[in-house]
């Protein structure tokens, strides 16, 4: 989002010491499947988090409303342990229903 690739912030991270390396919010589940990917071939032995949120929030009669669905967020995070990703959560619009989901999907 800021112009600095998985890649390259995957390296600077575990130069500065990280132990673990990751992705949260901005985009979307969607977009953390590529991520964990690069960040993945940048970094094949350090555990990659990813704690994404729940869609792009669009404002529906001036509440913020994130529309990936707890069964969508679980399917989807299959594809980013797939991917790589060791630890997985949620961030902005996930909900105890969503961790549900994910963790379901997984197991
Ligand atoms: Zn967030």
């Amino acid at each position: 989002m800021m112009g600095v690739t998985p890649a390259d912030a995957a390296k600077a991270s575990i130069e500065a010491g990280a132990h673990i390396i990751g992705t949260n919010c901005g985009n979307g589940i969607d977009r953390m499947i590529e991520i964990v990917k690069e960040m993945r071939a940048a970094a094949p032995n350090t555990p990659v988090l990813v704690n994404a949120n729940a869609g792009l929030p669009q404002n529906v009669d001036g509440v913020d409303v994130f529309p990936d669905t707890p069964e969508k967020m679980g399917q989807m995070t299959v594809e980013l342990v797939k991917a790589g990703a060791n630890i997985v959560g949620g961030c902005c619009g996930t909900t105890p229903a969503h961790i549900s989901a994910m963790k379901k999907a997984v197991k």
